[in-house]
């Protein structure tokens, strides 16, 4: 990381820290990841044993890669509001390979919790974006953070994390940047990865300090490059540290597990997703789409989504936010090309689990009583126990995951939290 005492435009003297000009306000420079010889010859390397890796994993499920929206199982329209909450879908097996029930992909854990599965969490973290996701083997990214609210470190914290992989900020909004500081306070991170664009206030100041502080590799990505993730990759779709709009600078990000792919969007709007049309239309299709800008109809354009063709369709939103998200046409639109829509406020973190081959969705509310045994371990204290206070924990920390799991400050229907201030049974050790 660069270290500037003195502002390279105006000469003021800074404090080695500063991000930005105290006098004339300009961004001061920041390296980007430059390519050298060294990292040429390592990324050889890699993609050489990173081809070898996928050739015994995706042996049986190259042939999908042109998955008609035909093949698709196609989803049943199932309302927002629907009771069922784990639902299984199957992505067809390759037709002229045998059929492979689970990738081939080493399971470090797999005798102590039985994990198979990429899992996907969409994290409820109220009005913003937080998604969480750990591979088979172990890895674990994640994609923004949502507000400065504890939220996405608290479930972090409730599902055992312990360290970040790929720490990635889609835009530098707060909604999206801000619980990213507190994990990257909190957590171990390996690596950070985001557009480049910058932004004037003091959550990015303070993202960029934590940056610094936990000496994370930083990284600026374009259009093209790859994130590695243990032996899976992000496509990089979109990013853009110069669009007029910060939500179009957003980081757009493509995960591909077997037969299964996820499409992360951030915030990115309608002149975003004309970019993708125009430079990556054949990479935009996607069994899961992470819906853009919590559901705004400033994006998710018809022809964006008949582009992704999602089966299901999950978007980040606060219950009852002042901003009227989801917006009623972009739920339609999306209903529209057949995918089944979840939300956080309707259904809390959402999270998807699949081996490459089937997938399952599993939502924190309405969720039925018997799991399906190849489900993620989601805590075990939920809603549907009864009702609890305070005195049904021994600790704070033992109520918060609860309260949490449960919802958080947006719907509490316990009451943990009596002040409202995202804290529950504050009065425990
Ligand atoms: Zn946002
Ligand atoms: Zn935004």
């Amino acid at each position: 990381m660069s270290r500037q005492t003195s502002c390279p435009f105006c000469g003021a003297t800074l404090r080695p820290s500063a991000r930005f000009c105290s006098m004339c306000g300009k961004r001061l420079t920041r390296p980007r990841f430059r390519l050298t010889c060294g990292s040429l010859l390592i990324g050889l390397i890699s993609f050489v044993l990173l081809c070898s890796a996928l050739n015994v994993f995706l042996s049986g499920s190259t042939a999908t890669s042109g998955t008609s929206r035909q093949d698709r199982p196609q989803s049943a329209a199932m309302p927002a509001s629907s009771n069922s909450s784990l639902v299984t879908r199957s992505q067809p097996a390759p037709t002229t390979q045998p059929a492979s029930p689970v990738p081939t992909i080493p399971h470090n854990d797999t005798a102590i919790t039985g994990k198979q599965f990429l899992e996907v969490h969409v994290i409820d973290v109220g009005q913003g974006d937080s998604i969480l996701i750990r591979t088979a083997e172990g890895k674990t990214a994640l994609i923004d953070g949502g507000y400065d609210n504890g939220l996405a470190l608290a479930y972090l914290r409730a599902q055992g994390i312990n360290h970040i992989d790929v720490m990635v900020a889609s835009h530098p909004h707060a909604d999206h940047i801000g619980g990213l500081v507190e994990v990257l306070n909190a957590l171990p991170v390996s690596g950070f990865w985001t557009s480049g664009a910058s932004h004037t206030t003091g959550t990015y100041e303070r993202l960029l300090d934590a940056i610094d502080r936990a000496k994370v590799p930083y990284h600026e990505v374009q259009r093209g490059d790859t994130i590695p993730l243990g032996r899976l990759t992000f496509e990089v779709l979109h990013s853009d540290p110069n669009a007029y709009d910060l939500n179009n600078t957003s980081v757009v990000l493509r995960l591909t597990y077997g037969n299964v792919s996820f499409l992360f969007t951030g915030d990115a709007e309608q002149a975003a997703e004309q970019e993708m049309l125009a430079t990556v239309r054949d990479h935009l299709k996607a069994t899961i789409l992470k819906v853009a800008h919590h559901g705004s109809y400033t994006s998710s354009s018809d022809q964006f989504l008949a582009a992704v063709q999602p089966a299901i369709a999950i978007y980040s939103a606060g219950r009852d936010n002042n901003y009227g998200h989801p917006h009623r046409k972009t739920i339609q639109a999306l209903q529209r090309v057949g995918a089944t829509v979840y939300g956080t406020d309707e259904h809390g973190t959402i999270v998807i689990t699949t081996d490459g081959v089937n997938y399952q969705v599993h939502t924190r509310y309405d969720r039925p009583p018997t799991a399906d045994p190849g489900s993620p371990p989601l805590p075990s204290n939920h809603a549907t126990q009864g009702d609890r206070d305070c005195s049904d924990f021994a600790t704070q920390a033992e109520a918060q995951a609860f309260f949490l799991a449960n919802g958080g400050p947006a719907r509490d229907p316990h009451r943990l939290d009596g002040d409202r201030d995202g804290i529950a049974c504050e009065s425990l050790p």
